[in-house]
């Protein structure tokens, strides 16, 4: 067990939440943060009773202050989906930008040590599959999804300057596809609309032809690669993913096995620039971290369903 105290901006969404439970059971103090645009009580409420818990409803773009001691800040506030980011392109540009800024000023006021919660959308539709973090990218910066990819980017530049300029500790992680239970049903990603679409007996839509791939990362084995991470000593950007690559094809019909469903699979357009394969290169997590994903997909995906059964 820990004294430790931490915030988490962006503590009431999908991985904010599982966070705030991960540490608070490690003994930390957690105070998090989040305006609630894509956020949702729902995802935190078991916690208020914890006398070590905390949150603050506000929108890290304008100027945050937290009363006390702070030895972690995660900033892990933005808009995450396709979908979602195309609804607030602004506010996203503007937590990944002007948040991010606030986030590392109180935690150089704090002298606490900051992580960035980035993503594998820094390599755009990469050319070179798996993705290490040596590679910089193919992103279309005035594209729909450029919001979310530049913002990460400015915010990875950020991050660095403060690490080198005011020598903070930093962490960065890249963050590869990753699902489990709390994504919001209405989110527009692949997993939450195909076992949706499923459940409910409705035409499962696959854009384009389906042959694009993604590798999906249960969010158990995100959370510990994210605590391996803070607690280790390296500054630079970490890809934290599984690398089990499927076509969204292959997930389409998995999830239709899964759920025993009856759905049809239908073809609807591919988005703009929808990155054609993703993989991560985990070598450097997996070494240096000693981190390794440990639920198959088909478990994560059951795990799932019965969240999504559960809530419906
Ligand atoms: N996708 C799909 N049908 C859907 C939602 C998404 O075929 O109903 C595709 C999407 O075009 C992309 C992949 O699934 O190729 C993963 O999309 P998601 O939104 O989950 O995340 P991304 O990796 O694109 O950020």
């Amino acid at each position: 067990m820990t004294s430790k105290r931490m915030l988490i901006t962006g503590g009431a969404g999908f991985i904010g939440s599982h966070l705030c439970d991960h540490f608070l059971s490690k003994g930390y103090a957690v105070v998090a943060m989040d305006n609630l645009i894509t956020g949702e009580i729902a995802n935190i409420e078991h916690l208020f009773k914890n006398d070590r818990f905390t949150f603050i409803k506000q929108d890290v773009t304008n100027f945050i202050h937290v009363a006390g001691p702070l030895d972690f800040v995660l900033h892990f506030a933005s808009p995450a989906s396709p979908v979602d980011y195309a609804h607030f392109p602004i506010p996203t540009l503007k937590v990944g930008a002007l948040g991010t800024h606030k986030a590392l000023g109180l935690a150089k006021e704090k002298g606490a040590t900051f992580m960035l919660a980035s993503t594998s959308e820094v390599y755009g539709d990469p050319e070179v599959n798996p993705q290490p973090e040596s590679y910089w990218g193919h992103v279309n910066p005035i594209g729909p999804r450029g919001v979310y990819d530049e913002a990460k980017r400015f915010a990875e530049a950020m991050t660095m300057a403060y690490h080198r300029y005011h020598k903070m500790q930093v962490r960065i992680v890249r963050i590869f596809n990753t699902y489990g239970e709390r994504m919001r049903r209405e989110d527009g990603r692949a997993v939450p609309n195909f076992i949706t679409q499923a459940l409910r007996g409705k035409p499962i839509t696959v854009y384009g032809n389906g042959s694009q791939t993604r590798s999906l990362c249960y969010v158990s084995d995100l959370v510990d690669g994210l605590d391996k991470l803070l607690h280790s000593n390296l500054n630079t950007p970490i890809n934290i993913g599984n690398p089990h690559e499927v076509t969204i094809r292959q997930l389409a019909e998995t999830i239709r096995r899964l759920t025993k469903s009856g759905s049809k699979i239908v073809s609807k357009p591919l988005p703009v620039d929808d990155p054609r394969q993703r993989r991560p290169d985990e070598t450097v997590a997996r070494t240096k971290l000693r981190w390794t994903p440990r639920v198959p997909l088909e478990t994560g995906l059951k795990r799932t369903i019965s969240y999504f059964k559960k809530t419906s």
